[in-house]
Order: C-alpha cells, then sequence, then structure tokens
C-alpha cells in the first residue's frame, strides 16, 4: 500500500503497482524485478 505524505501530497516511495508503466505513451517505462537490478549491480562491481 503507498504512503502519501500529507504535506507535500506525494507518494515516498515506489511499490512496482505498474501504473506508471501502463500510462506511458511512448513505451519508456518498464518494471525490473529488484533481483535483477542487483544482479547487474554485482556483475559491475
Ligand atoms: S510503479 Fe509507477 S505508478 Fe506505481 S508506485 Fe511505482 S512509480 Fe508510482
Amino acid at each position: 500500500m503507498p504512503t502519501v505524505n500529507p504535506e507535500t501530497k506525494k507518494s515516498g516511495k515506489c511499490i512496482a503497482c505498474g501504473a506508471c508503466v501502463a500510462g506511458c505513451i511512448s513505451g519508456a517505462l518498464t518494471i525490473v524485478p529488484w533481483d535483477d537490478v542487483t544482479a547487474v549491480a554485482q556483475e559491475i562491481i
């Protein structure tokens, strides 16, 4: 469940719901599993 900061009226954490991916008309966004992100990061280090 995302939380919204009552002062800024903005969500502070992505919960990977995919709504921004579904609404991106250019197809520039994608959801990447966190394990894939950490695997690539470990290859770089
Ligand atoms: S996936 Fe996109 S729409 Fe969903 S919480 Fe994260 S940034 Fe927001």
